[in-house]
């Protein structure tokens, strides 16, 4: 652990790191005014972008929109929307990328999308796109200079015959013109490398960015988790242990506490194994995301200059 602090406090990877930041769309205004609060506070440390999701089944669409024209009011930093292609026609998800043009977006991250509540299987909609990879050659047709970002599963997506059939998949993504992939977040390391070697050695060529979660809480997260079949390591489960349902203030404290240490272990771990650029699932809550920053010494330019004033005396 400390060699991780040492090495990425090493120039070779010092001012070399960087992270885009994942949110959902804010339910009502004082959802909204707190998102505009994170991209602000945020805003220092040069995220890439902030990628705004977009409800199951196009639940969201409004929302989504919404929260994009809102953020683009607060901050400079690029905005990308998330965008499914589940219950709409073809027609009907191009209008909405159309939309997302309008409001000033440049980069899509292009996916298909769950079932509907109640429904096991992904059907897709009479006219509509059968998959992702659909989406993103559409997109690509219509848009050459549209920046777009598709879904990895270091895990494999639960609906996937074989891990073949799922980098196969990816690899026909990025043929279709992705840009790069934005990984299912999981929590051991090896996962993410494994992952990345064999997607490698299947001729993905493409930049693939793991995923990050940031756990307000563990517990939720590992409900999340046992749905879309990600990991949860018994040694991270054992550091909750005892944690479940407290809600007094020092237990949350500590709960809290403990997630974002092991964020900061996380990317720490990743970042000296070769890792540039980390995708942040902030879960609308800034300071996990900050702590996460500054661990990677992304602190911003005038601080910097503090320091070096108070060393020079
Ligand atoms: P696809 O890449 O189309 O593939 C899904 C699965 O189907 C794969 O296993 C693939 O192998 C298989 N498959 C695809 N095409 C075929 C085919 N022709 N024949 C057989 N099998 C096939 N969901 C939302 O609703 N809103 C969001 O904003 C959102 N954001 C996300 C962001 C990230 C970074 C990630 C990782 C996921 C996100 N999701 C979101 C979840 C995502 O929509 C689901 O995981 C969905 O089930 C799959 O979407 P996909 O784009 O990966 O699908």
């Amino acid at each position: 652990m400390t060699t991780s602090f040492r090495q990425v406090a090493d120039a070779d990877i010092r001012g070399d790191l960087e992270v885009s930041l994942e949110v959902f769309p804010a339910h009502d205004e004082a959802a909204l005014a707190a998102l505009k609060d994170l991209a602000r506070r945020l805003r220092p440390f040069n995220p890439e972008f902030i990628s705004v999701t977009y409800g199951a089944g196009g639940s969201s669409r409004e929302r989504t929109l919404a929260t994009i024209r809102a953020l683009k009011e607060v901050t400079d930093t690029p905005i990308a929307a998330h965008l499914t292609v589940v219950g709409a026609s073809r027609e009907d998800t191009l209008r909405v990328a159309e939309q997302f043009r309008e409001a000033g977006v440049n980069h899509i991250v292009a996916l298909r999308g769950d079932p509907p509540e109640g429904e096991s299987a992904f059907t897709p909609h009479p006219e509509g796109f059968a998959n992702a990879a659909e989406l993103v050659s559409a997109l690509r047709e219509r848009w050459p200079e549209l920046r777009i970002s598709v879904a990895a599963y270091p895990e494999m997506h639960p609906d996937s015959p074989s891990r073949e059939a799922d980098l196969d998949n990816l690899k026909a993504k990025f043929e279709a013109g992705a840009n790069d992939a934005l990984t299912q977040f999981f929590f051991d390391n090896d996962l993410f490398f494994d992952f990345l070697e064999q997607a490698r050695a299947a001729g993905v060529a493409g930049p693939v960015f793991p995923g990050v979660m940031l756990m307000p809480n563990f517990f939720q997260v590992k409900n999340f988790a046992v749905r879309c079949k990600a990991t949860v390591p018994d040694w991270l489960e054992a550091r909750f242990a005892g944690l479940r349902g407290k809600k007094d203030r020092d237990s949350m404290l500590v709960h809290r506490m403990l997630a974002a240490s092991f964020a900061v272990e996380q990317v720490l771990d990743m970042a000296v194994r070769g890792v540039r650029h980390f995708h942040l699932y902030t879960m609308n809550r800034p300071h996990m995301a900050e702590a996460v920053c500054r661990a990677l010494l992304l602190a911003p330019d005038g601080e910097k200059q503090d320091d070096r004033r108070l060393c020079a005396g």
